[in-house]
């Protein structure tokens, strides 16, 4: 575990800790024109995530979408504190968790779907497929993989090998990682797993109960792999899908696992998108930032409210020691 990620166990797991927290939120001084995003993919920590969207909507302004693009196209200002919620990928568990709270707190949300996956049941994330593999084969001892011998003697161990495999293969070309992931799971002899992304059918009837859906490719490749045209069609034709399938779609996309260049943002640009956000961590600044480049602050699946909060004040902090250095420049 690293140096902050202990911290951050200390801090959100005792009443101490807590107490810095709310001491820590009542110094920092909030400047007009932020905006937070949030990123989730999939909630597993019911009571944590409706306690987050508590918080969120007695302290911050939930914004949607929509009055985003307004503040980068007509320049005006976001209520304080503002805060985007987003969610990547379109997985089931959005409908089934996340949008019955969200909804019951009244709160706008952007949903990014891939959108080669909805309807298609043999289409399954490599991660998923990877992690199911992992889990559920009979292979009680070790694997040999690119990055070494790999034990799968616990469940602890098999997530970890999970978690390795998953940050080597990243790096790799889509096509390869595609490769691999099915020899892989071939030599464990495990069956795929279920498709767990949203249906056309369902992605419909949420855009019809006020969910925005964006355009996150086709296929989830990492487009920092591929050319800058090749990269453009992917976006561009996630976002006639959704055209198609919805009859409407807003000009905003998200970065697959957070990879860019900057020609791919010039061609995105091109292309008409007006918001694409990132997974680099941080806090917007809309009167400088690149509303192509936006960043985001991911939220894990067991997070708990002082994990939120944390993290949005961490965020908050490394804002204000940048300031310093603006106004200099
Ligand atoms: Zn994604």
């Amino acid at each position: 575990m690293t140096l902050a990620k202990r911290w951050l166990t200390v801090m959100t797991n005792n009443a101490v800790g807590n107490h810095v927290i709310t001491l820590l939120e009542g110094l920092h001084k909030e400047r007009p024109n932020l905006l937070r995003v949030l990123t989730y993919h999939q909630v597993e920590d019911l009571a944590g995530f409706d306690q987050q969207m508590q918080y969120l909507s007695r302290y911050y302004h939930v914004v949607s979408t929509a009055r985003v693009l307004e503040a980068c196209k007509e320049g005006t200002p976001l209520p304080p504190r503002s805060v985007l919620i987003t969610f990547d990928d379109a997985y089931r568990n959005f409908a089934e968790c996340a949008w019955p709270v969200l909804k019951r707190y009244g709160l706008p949300v952007t949903l990014f779907v891939p959108t080669a996956f909805p309807d298609r049941p043999d289409h399954i994330f490599w991660w998923d497929r990877l992690e199911h593999a992992l889990r559920h084969t009979g292979h009680r001892d070790h694997i040999q993989t690119p990055i070494g011998r790999l034990s799968l003697a616990t469940n602890r161990q098999r997530y970890q090998a999970f978690l390795r495999l998953r940050r080597y293969l990243r790096r790799l070309p889509h096509s390869e990682i595609l490769a691999w992931t099915y020899q892989l799971c071939r030599e464990l002899d495990t069956p795929q797993p279920e498709s767990q992304v949203l249906s056309w059918d369902e992605l419909r009837q949420l855009a019809n109960e006020g969910v925005t859906l964006g355009a996150h490719t086709r296929t989830h490749p990492s487009l920092d792999q591929l050319s800058s045209q090749e990269a453009q069609a992917e976006a561009v034709g996630s976002l006639q899908d959704l055209e198609r399938e919805v009859g409407q779609a807003p000009p905003i996309f998200a970065y697959p696992g957070g990879q860019f260049r900057e020609d791919i943002v010039q061609a995105l640009r091109q292309a008409g998108f007006a918001l694409a956000f990132t997974t680099i961590r941080g806090v917007n600044d809309l009167r400088y930032a690149d509303p192509l480049r936006l960043r985001r602050i991911n939220i894990g699946r067991r997070a708990t409210l002082p994990v939120l909060r944390v993290r949005l004040l961490h965020s908050s902090w490394y804002l204000n020691q940048l300031r310093p250095l603006a106004k200099a420049s």
